[in-house]
């Protein structure tokens, strides 16, 4: 369409919502002058839409004995250290809801996200479009995913789980009250890492999962270190609501750090994530308030940063003897959380609140191609099931067996993934159903047609890790088959659908 038509186009659907929007104060009007009591013409003529808000939080902690961890082979859960929940908010405009659910979860599976989806529907109207469920991504926790069978023998985590989501969101919405909202961005860069680098030449060569050599290293020890190889994200984009009276009722925000961990063996716990969210329910004076506040911490782009400080070389020698200190069990997760908090509280102080904002959401399905092993990477499979060759590797992430099925034709050749964007007034929100690089998440912030704008990973889906066409390029962990399950170039499609979808939004 050329600029001039589209403009035209404009003017005319404008020209006709001016038309429909003073049609509409006549009727109302007209409505108002027939009813005589000045009450009941009060309560036909709901001029001004209401905005609401409710929240509610669902425990969804898996019973001791199931895997605390569905990726590894480490024991299965031997106690609890804090509760999982899943973090439900469901804001209301008047027309249209929008329901945002962040659960204590490594993983949130495609389909538990769509059943949970379904029974929103059911019991609140809601439409799948409408609602976001993400994971926070802690380590320490059970993983959502149905076709891993978890929770076996005791009973099906998957079927409880996804009944938990919808029950979070059906009480949300039995909360909802007059409400105002507001948001802002706040910045904490002395907890995220790039943990991916390149290393000095004196390291000796990089060797990745199919015993070929890369040019970074994940998670490479402590010195001989050159440079990161991407960027972090260091702003928490939050958004916080209130009652009419000033009683707060939920704080949700998002941060780029994949967790913090040190725990301790064989214990659940929601990580950093839910001790933010009590501190910052502290913060605001929202402990013991009816219906509870609900603090909320997503994760946001954080596929290749971490909270472990690393630096090169030479800062090392600038920056002198660093700490020793040891940290007591879930000491350093309530730091960085105390932490966020209390960056999140400075911009909170200054917020500017809006009685009403207009919601709209648009969602996307995207088709990707499956990943497939190179002929050289299928091999080296071949030769090492054969036992001809001894891998050099022990990763137990990207195996020969990992190539083999990935070259197999009984792999599904595509996947589907959600994308979703929400407009909260001037905030934004992309949801993405992967691990997703920070340097994508900045990319997003920056061409995005709406500010500010919170990203949220690990949304509707999971799907692995999401490297760049450059990062895969430089190899390491994160880029091997497997971890990774999608084209090589699947970033660069999100983007631009999401950059277009928020253009979308943009222009309603
Ligand atoms: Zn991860």
């Amino acid at each position: 369409m050329s600029k001039t038509v589209a403009a035209l186009a404009f003017s005319t659907m404008m020209e006709r919502s001016n038309t429909m929007r003073t049609l509409y104060r006549c009727i109302l009007a007209s409505l108002c002058f027939v009813l005589a009591s000045p009450d009941l013409a009060a309560a036909a003529a709901p001029d001004k839409p209401v905005f609401r808000a409710g929240a509610a939080t669902s425990n969804i902690t898996p019973s001791i004995g199931s895997a605390s961890n569905a990726r590894s082979s480490r024991p299965e859960a031997t106690h609890v250290h804090d509760e999982l929940h899943a973090r439900c908010l469901v804001l209301d405009d008047g027309q249209a809801k929008l329901a945002l659910v962040v659960c204590d979860l490594r993983h949130m599976s495609a389909e538990v996200a769509a059943n949970a989806k379904q029974i929103i529907r059911e019991t609140t109207g809601i439409p799948p479009e409408c609602v976001l469920i993400s994971a926070t991504h802690t380590h320490t926790s059970s993983g959502a995913r149905l076709e891993e069978r978890e929770g076996r023998p005791y009973y099906d985590y998957g079927a409880f789980l996804t009944r938990r989501i919808a029950d979070g969101v059906l009480r949300a919405v039995n909360q909802l009250e007059p409400a105002r909202i507001g948001w802002g961005v706040a910045e904490e860069p002395t907890q995220v890492f790039n943990r991916r680098w390149f290393l000095k030449a004196a390291r000796g060569p990089i060797y990745g999962a199919h015993d070929n050599i890369e040019q970074v290293d994940t998670n490479p020890g402590y010195s001989g270190l050159l440079n990161p190889a991407g960027p972090v994200d260091p702003q928490i984009t939050f958004l916080s609501v209130q009652s009419t009276s000033g009683k707060p009722i939920a704080l949700l925000a998002s941060y780029g750090l994949h967790y913090v961990g040190g725990v301790v063996p064989g214990a659940i716990s929601a990580d950093y994530f839910a001790m933010f969210a009590d501190r910052v329910g502290e913060l605001l004076g929202a402990d013991r308030k009816d219906p509870p506040f609900v603090g909320i911490m997503a994760n946001g782009t954080s596929g290749d940063v971490n909270n472990i400080a690393r630096y090169s070389d030479e800062e090392l020698t600038k920056r002198g003897p660093q700490s020793t200190k040891r940290y007591l069990p879930y000491e350093k997760a309530r730091e960085v959380a105390d932490l966020c908090a209390a960056k999140v509280m400075v911009v909170h102080k200054t917020l500017k609140w809006h009685d009403h904002v207009k919601l709209a959401s648009v969602q996307r399905t995207l088709t990707f191609e499956r990943r497939r092993p190179t002929k050289t990477e299928v091999e080296w499979a071949e030769a090492v099931k054969a036992k001809k060759i001894k891998p050099m590797s022990t990763s137990r992430y990207s195996t020969y067996s990992t190539v083999l099925a990935y070259a197999s034709p009984e792999m599904p050749p595509t996947i589907d993934v959600i994308l979703q964007t929400h407009r909260i007034g001037d905030l934004a929100v992309a949801a993405m159903p992967f691990e997703v690089f920070a340097e994508i998440g900045l990319e997003l912030k920056q061409r995005s047609p709406i500010r500010p704008l919170m990203n949220i990973s690990i949304a509707n889906g999971s799907h692995g890790y999401l490297p760049t066409p450059e990062q895969h390029r430089l190899g390491g962990y994160e880029t091997w088959i497997g971890v990774n399950q999608v084209q090589l170039d699947a970033s660069v499609k999100m983007v631009n659908a999401l950059v277009e979808m928020l253009g979308e939004l943009k222009s309603e």
